[in-house]
């Protein structure tokens, strides 16, 4: 063994999390090494190629607001944008792209290689070095040591990783690389529960042997939605996808094949994602449905490899075969790479501090897929958090902390370490109890000020970010200030009783639904607003009123927790309860409100629901 260097930080993994954790922990000013496998990995999509998504595009907003990667990677790298929910409020849309894998992976690694502090180390890590309280760095395959007063831990699905199709199985990180075992075997000395969890991909198909001609097409949006406070518009060229369905002759192969799948067939143990179920999975959890959509997605502009998303499956590769040739469009479509699934071990995430530092190893932390996530998302916003709080942690500075009611981010962390993991977890907007005020749109509001005073923004952000919030509040108080009677509102044509109060601009923007035309003519000073501080203005203003019925739901549920629920209660006829959460509350049947309230995927709107439900029935 030789000593290379020491490090304040050691980030393992060039993953979703790992970038952020280096990348943050060099921002906030430590001195950090990124130990990956492969350097020409770094940045790269294990799955589909797409970045948001509703609850995902919002922690996106939130790493971009304290100026993490993800966010100008996806802007970079995006060859359709569309924003999901539009028909909804602003509150739950959710900002997505569909990226070019190779410009995505070349902007996450130009960013690191210009990263000040950060060194890159391709290797593999195979032990930590540790005494029973403290870790002091790590060993890396070809025997060199490099030491550190942190180590932010983020190998995704490489721990132990086994990749599935039919009965051929193989030890593997993902396709085409090699898994962590050395190193998964060493984190048993930790004393950490551990589990299994797995996930799957579909198969990918050659472009050019789809039949394109006779399938739907989705554009992107007309009016792209970008990710990054600091973009405007995309710099790729914009393309579309196609869209197909599964149909009776799919299913009927697939039925008749289902033993022999992975899944099916007995040969993986751990527990796969609820929200991306394989094609198996669907057609036997939804036997009534003779049909499923398929999303035919590009994978990059100079690539003909096309992301059929919708068919992830662990099935041997002739039914895969033979279930993609029955979907209209596919009948001549040659496989790439075959689907397959993925079985990893990931660690109890309650054995973590608020800042993802494991609590009986000082110095070691744990980010991404490992602390039982999935998503790029999830990932990089853990080693957002993880990467700051490594880098404080050796800077002797204080931690950096998220809270539920401030940041999407916080609720991730909060979720994972108060309630822990029993399928792999994903963000909803639903999970956020304070969801009206943590909107994609304001993320730089709630977030870039904190950022500033950690230090971990770019000067081009800090200035951009005050120019913008000074427009805001100088057009906020301009509004507060001009004051409106009734009489004034219904001479404006806008529809109001008249014995009601004076108003301000702010208020009548909130309150009321007008046109564009009728805002312009009451209040002038929108006239010549930029307009995307404009929109701004409304979403703020329109969001106000609701603020203060949102605190009180949570202030409620805060002093009813003690609740009892009778254990005879009965769920089934709650209607707005997803079957998710039926399914749970029925087979745990929780003795109150607060024991409720711990259940994984547990929402404010289902506490409330149940509250007056059993008040009710009392
Ligand atoms: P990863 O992106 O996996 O990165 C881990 C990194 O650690 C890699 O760079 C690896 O080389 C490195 N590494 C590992 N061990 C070591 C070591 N000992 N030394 C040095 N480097 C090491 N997500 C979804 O949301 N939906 C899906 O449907 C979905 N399906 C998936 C299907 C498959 C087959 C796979 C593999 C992943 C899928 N994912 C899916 C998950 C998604 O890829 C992850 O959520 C995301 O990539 C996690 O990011 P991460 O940074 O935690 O880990």
């Amino acid at each position: 063994m030789f000593h290379v260097k020491h490090f304040d930080v050691i980030v393992i993994g060039g993953g979703h999390a790992g970038t952020e954790a280096a990348s943050a922990a060099a921002r906030a000013g430590a001195s950090v090494a990124l130990v990956t496998q492969k350097l020409a990995t770094i940045g790269m999509m294990s799955c589909n190629p797409a970045i948001g998504g509703l609850g995902k595009g919002h922690l996106v907003r939130e790493i971009d607001a304290l100026d993490g990667i993800m966010g100008r990677a996806a802007d970079a790298a995006g060859i359709q944008f569309r924003l999901l929910n539009l028909r909804k409020g602003p509150a739950v849309q959710g900002p997505r792209a569909q990226a070019d894998r190779a410009l995505y992976r070349t902007f996450v690694q130009a960013e690191l290689s210009a990263q000040q502090n950060l060194s890159l180390i391709e290797g593999e890590v195979v032990d930590l070095i540790a005494d029973d309280s403290r870790i002091g760095g790590v060993i890396l395959a070809d025997g060199q040591s490099v030491s550190a007063r942190a180590v932010v831990l983020t190998a995704g699905t490489f721990l132990n990783g086994l990749i599935h199709i039919g009965d051929q199985r193989q030890a593997g990180g993902r396709m085409g690389d090699a898994p962590s075992t050395r190193l998964g075997d060493r984190l048993n000395d930790l004393d950490l529960k551990r589990g299994r969890l797995k996930t799957g991909t579909p198969p990918r198909l050659d472009g050019r042997t789809i039949n394109w001609s006779i399938l739907d097409e989705q554009k992107g949006d007309d009016e792209p939605s970008m990710f990054s406070f600091l973009n405007r518009k995309p710099v790729a060229r914009q393309v579309s996808c196609g869209v197909t369905r599964t149909n009776e002759r799919t299913h009927d192969i697939i039925r008749a094949n289902l033993s022999r799948s992975a899944m099916y067939g007995g040969h993986i143990d751990g527990v796969g994602p609820r929200y991306c179920p394989s094609i198996e999975d669907k057609v036997v959890r939804f036997s009534d449905k003779d049909s499923h959509q398929v999303f035919l997605e590009p994978e990059g502009l100079t690539d003909h490899t096309v992301y059929p998303n919708g068919i992830s499956s662990s099935l041997p590769i002739e039914v895969q075969n033979a279930y993609v040739s029955s979907i209209v469009g596919l009948e001549n479509a040659t496989i790439l790479q075959p689907a397959y699934a993925i079985e990893y071990d990931f660690f109890d995430p309650r054995a973590l501090s608020a800042g993802l530092g494991v609590l009986n190893l000082e110095g070691l932390f744990f980010a991404g897929q490992i602390n039982g996530t999935t998503g790029y998302e999830e990932a990089a916003a853990q080693g957002l958090a993880a990467g700051l709080n490594a880098g404080h942690l050796a800077m002797d500075k204080e931690p950096v902390q998220f809270h539920r009611s401030g940041s999407y981010i916080g609720v991730l962390l909060d979720d994972l370490r108060s309630r822990g993991v029993t399928e792999p977890y994903r963000m909803f907007t639903s999970r956020a109890e304070y969801r009206l005020s943590l909107r994609a749109d304001n993320a730089d509001q709630r977030l870039t000020e904190q950022g500033i005073s950690l230090g971990i923004v770019s000067e081009a952000r800090k200035s951009s970010f005050y120019k913008k919030l000074n427009n805001l509040n100088d057009l906020k108080g301009r509004l507060e200030k001009r004051t409106f009677t009734p009489r004034d509102l219904l001479e404006g044509g806008v529809h109001v009783s008249s014995d009601g109060s004076r108003r301000s601009g702010l208020d009548v923007l909130g309150a009321f639904a007008m046109t564009s035309d009728q805002q312009d003519r009451l209040l002038p000073e929108l006239l010549n607003a930029d307009p995307d501080i404009r929109t701004q203005i409304l979403r703020d203003a329109m969001y106000g009123r609701y603020l203060d019925r949102q605190q009180a739901q949570i202030d409620q549920l805060k002093r009813e927790e003690l609740t009892a629920i009778p254990a005879d209660f009965s769920y089934a006829g709650l209607s707005g309860l997803s079957g998710e959460l039926l399914s749970k509350l029925q087979r745990q049947r929780p003795a109150s409100l607060a024991v409720a309230a711990q259940i994984e995927g547990m929402t404010p709107a289902a506490l409330a629901l149940i509250l007056a439900n059993v008040r009710r029935s009392a």
